[in-house]
């Protein structure tokens, strides 16, 4: 049994099911794609059509209506199961923006398709390579002309832009220097990218440690139609930052996830290995990091369900939000790091998954942000000490 879940989780069935779902794409799936760098486009596809993509879609829309932490146990499912969400995640906390700040039409337009799975929201194009964690130091431009923007300038990072129908843009539309707040003047647009590609958009893969679909995106006179505007122009960071606590709980939900995977697994083989005449878990040296990772994961689970609790009653959770992310990152670390300890030589070969596991966690600690920037936060926002940055 899995002691790690409450006697009464609300979202046990969604927990089942995803788990189900989950054992028909097994390690040699995941195994595969990582190989080949490719998309899992099967796994997506069969979450799609059961209905978990559109999860935080209202139902009026044709989503489920589901709160957050039905999202949150969802992606956790899936990483407690060996998989990795970082293929769709973004679907889920990127939509909140369209969902909080779209217009009637844009949420017509756009919604009913996201849930059905006709349409994938899968790219979010914030980090650029000149601005990094410094956001509003952004470049990326995009200039009223009529009934449009005309749209210059660069992305990075930007994950999954090549399996995607949309992509949520932040660029700015007034210049940093005309501005009485830099974080004024940065606007956010939903770009049909499928219509964008060859007429201004153009997307280059970036090949990195663990399989993410990330990219570079280029934008040289790209036209957004200014209907795709969302919100009020210039206030595009606000809305941005609005939807960064539901991702750091929904990436916190991954790490988890993940850290569960790693010490189930460790567990397992620490019992059925043997040396010296008896099985290795046996050794407080190899039982000790186990324990003290599964300490660690449950720490952090209590504070990730504190702050899901928070944003569903509608309360301010930044804190909970980004410690929960950093404490949850560096729990699956750290039982990483105790999982292919345990494993020995074989932790390093590619049929156990432990490597492949072991290089997606490592992801948590930078993105979405990075654990000093966790810190900065707590220092300055909950702690009341002077800005560092
Ligand atoms: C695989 C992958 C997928 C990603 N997907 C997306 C995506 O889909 N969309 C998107 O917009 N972005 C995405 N990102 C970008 C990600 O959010 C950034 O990498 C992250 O925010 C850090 O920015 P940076 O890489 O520019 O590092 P930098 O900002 O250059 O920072 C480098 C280091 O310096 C530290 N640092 C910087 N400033 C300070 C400071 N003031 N105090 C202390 N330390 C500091 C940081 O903590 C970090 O360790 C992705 C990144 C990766 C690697």
């Amino acid at each position: 049994m899995d002691q790690s879940q409450p006697i009464a989780d609300p979202h046990a069935e969604i927990r089942e099911e995803v788990a189900k779902l989950c054992a028909r794409f097994p390690g040699e799936y995941w195994r595969e794609v990582d190989r080949e760098r490719a998309y899992p486009t099967e796994f997506v596809r069969a979450l799609t059509e059961a209905g978990y993509l559109g999860a935080l879609i209202p139902e009026e829309y044709g989503g489920a209506g589901l709160p957050l932490s039905a999202a949150a146990a969802i992606l956790e499912e899936i990483h407690r199961s060996g998989g990795n969400a970082g293929a769709c995640h973004a679907q889920m906390y990127i939509m909140g923006t369209i969902l909080k700040h779209g217009s009637p039409e844009q949420k017509q337009r756009y919604l009913p398709g996201i849930a059905s799975g006709e349409l994938r929201l899968q790219a979010f194009g914030v980090t650029e390579p000149t601005s990094g964690t410094d956001t509003t130091a952004l470049r990326t431009f995009a200039r009223r002309e009529g009934d449009n923007y005309v749209v210059n300038g660069q992305k990075i990072w930007t994950s999954r832009a090549e399996h995607s129908d949309l992509m949520l843009l932040l660029a700015r539309t007034t210049p940093r220097g005309e501005v009485a707040k830099k974080t004024d003047g940065l606007s956010t647009f939903i770009v049909d990218m499928k219509a964008a590609l060859g007429n201004g958009l153009t997307i280059r893969p970036i090949r990195t440690m663990m399989n993410h679909n990330s990219t570079e995106v280029f934008f040289d006179n790209m036209v957004v139609p200014a209907e795709n505007l969302v919100g009020t122009e210039g206030r595009g960071f606000r809305y941005i930052l609005d939807g960064m606590n539901a991702e750091r709980l929904l990436i916190a939900s991954e790490s988890i996830g993940d850290a569960k995977w790693f010490i189930h697994k460790a567990v397992e083989y620490s019992k059925e290995r043997v040396l010296f005449g008896r099985p290795i878990g046996q050794n407080q040296g190899v039982q000790f990091p186990i324990a003290k990772a599964y300490a660690q994961m449950r720490a952090a689970e209590a504070l990730l369900r504190q702050g899901l609790a928070k944003f569903e009653r509608g309360e301010p959770c930044g804190e909970e939000a980004n410690m929960g992310k950093m404490l949850a990152a560096d729990a699956a670390w750290a039982a990483g790091e105790a999982c292919i300890q345990t494993h020995g030589g074989f932790g390093f070969a590619e049929e156990y998954d432990v490597e492949r596991k072991y290089r997606e966690a490592r992801l948590y600690q930078v993105a979405p942000i990075s654990t000093n920037l966790v810190l900065s936060y707590v220092g300055e926002h909950v702690l009341g000490m002077p800005r560092s940055y």
